[in-house]
């Protein structure tokens, strides 16, 4: 089984690594684990709480 990929022109899914539509290539559909705006949320809450503790 292939792996999901997300055409960054469309946005549809796709199997392959080429969208069909727009003749671009796709990417691969990360788990959302390793979305770079969570780890910035995890980042601002640390921050959040060491502010509390100074004040
Ligand atoms: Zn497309």
């Amino acid at each position: 089984m292939g792996r999901i990929h997300v055409c960054p022109n469309c946005g549809k899914y796709s199997l392959k690594e080429e969208c069909m539509d727009c003749k671009v290539k796709t990417f691969e559909d990360l788990p959302a684990r390793f979305s770079p705006e969570d780890r910035y949320g995890k980042y601002r809450r640390r921050l959040k709480k060491e502010n509390r503790e100074v004040s």
